[in-house]
């Protein structure tokens, strides 16, 4: 389905949020090791944390194919606020279609306007890639349910307060007692851990936080035992393909500052740009790059058809995710080696989008859980 004139209209207004507000600041978040909050005020003005809450709600009900296209676009600037945005976003769009109404109402104006983060938490400490191993645990109180346990690699983290969590109702039942709850981060019994210390990618703002005997009312209840495991995946193919098109962002950002590096600096009496040996592996980063440009638009088509869910777009979505990652962890340094050391200035976004590229691998199904859900949608 082709974009809409307003969704071509936002991409290219998020285009250049990318170029004016993201990406020269980039540094300096990593520098202070912080969220971007100033560019987070310009993506609310644009609309960007409405983009998939229903026109009911506020929202702008956009297409997916125009959400992967702004992940691209606005991780060409910086992955990691990317990654801040959308989850703020998924948090808000959870809410308006899954939450009972006074729980939406209560927050949905904060998290589009920007005053609250979002976060949405599965992994903890001793639970990643197994999801169904989570021990944080909700049982069952007068009017609602008490929560106990941890939240480990959590985007947003670090500040956001308005959180889809999930927990086990009955240990040792796996996904089947798997529920999902709304939980305020301003609330008694919530206590946040300091932001991790990582090698970059601060802007995603990741960490963790602690529930002790935390109440959750029965009208935060969002995903009901038996159900939350099939939502919580549910979403999983829209992530793989954002996550895919954010590799291709930053690749596509990349090749951009090499290409223009290429035709002002000279070695042995020419532009770089006229060696061959140095074009042909540009060359080489924009055909991978066109390849999974078509590997993500296959996948969002799917997903905009209504089949979010099903074998073809679980596979479309695998494959993708896999490779734009593999993509990205080859060609970046490619790309930065084309730059000679002035790659390694901070002003340059190599080092950056490489970190970047290292976290796409982990989040949302590593690359090893893609390649088992392909095995599983082929029949292995
Ligand atoms: C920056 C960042 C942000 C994140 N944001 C979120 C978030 O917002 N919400 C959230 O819930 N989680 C988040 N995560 C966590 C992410 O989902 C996990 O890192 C991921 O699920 C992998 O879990 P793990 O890191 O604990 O690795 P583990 O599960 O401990 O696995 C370690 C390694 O072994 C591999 N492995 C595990 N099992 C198998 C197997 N059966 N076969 C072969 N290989 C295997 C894994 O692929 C991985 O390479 C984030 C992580 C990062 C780094």
């Amino acid at each position: 389905m082709p974009l809409t004139a307003a969704e071509t209209a936002l991409i290219a207004q998020a285009r250049q949020l990318a170029r004016e507000q993201i990406s020269p600041q980039a540094a300096r978040w990593e520098q202070e090791r912080r969220i971007g909050h100033e560019a987070l005020a310009a993506a609310v003005a644009l609309g960007l944390t409405r983009l998939q809450v229903p026109l009911a709600a506020g929202g702008l009900d956009f297409s997916f194919a125009c959400k992967a296209e702004l992940a691209e676009v606005l991780a060409g600037g910086d992955f990691g606020f990317t990654m801040s945005l959308i989850n703020t976003h998924n948090v808000a769009a959870k809410l308006a279609r899954d939450a009972a109404p006074a729980v939406a109402a209560r927050y949905l104006p904060d998290l589009v306007a920007g005053r609250r983060l979002g976060c949405t938490a599965l992994t903890e400490p001793g639970a990643g890639s197994d999801f169904a191993a989570i021990t944080t645990l909700a049982t069952r109180c007068d009017g609602g349910w008490r929560i106990n346990g941890a939240k480990a690699w959590i985007t947003n983290a670090a500040e956001a307060d308005v959180i889809v969590l999930f927990a086990q109702t009955e240990p040792g039942s796996g996904g089947r007692g798997i529920a999902g709850f709304l939980v305020d981060g301003r609330r008694a019994g919530f206590v946040r851990e300091p932001a991790y210390a990582l090698g970059g990618q601060h802007s995603i703002g990741t960490g963790g936080f602690r529930l002790t005997d935390y109440l959750a009312s029965d009208d935060e209840l969002l995903h009901p035992p038996g159900q939350a495991f099939k939502a919580a995946l549910g979403s999983i193919n829209g992530a793989r393909t954002y996550i895919a098109a954010m590799c291709n962002g930053m690749v596509a950002d990349a090749l951009q500052v090499a290409w223009a590096y290429g035709q002002q600096r000279s070695s042995f009496g020419q532009r770089l740009a006229d060696h061959q040996g140095w074009r042909w592996r540009l060359a080489e980063a924009a055909s991978e790059l066109a390849a999974c440009r078509l590997m993500v638009s296959r996948a969002a088509e799917l997903i905009d058809a209504g089949q979010a869910t099903g074998a073809p777009a679980q596979l479309a979505a695998a494959q993708a995710k896999l490779l734009a990652c593999r993509m990205a962890d080859r060609q970046l340094p490619a790309l930065a080696q084309a730059m000679g050391a002035e790659g390694l200035r901070e002003q340059h976004p190599f080092a950056r989008h490489l970190l970047g590229a290292r976290v796409a691998g982990f989040v949302d199904g590593s690359t090893e859980m893609l390649l088992e859900r392909i095995c599983a949608v082929m029949g292995g």
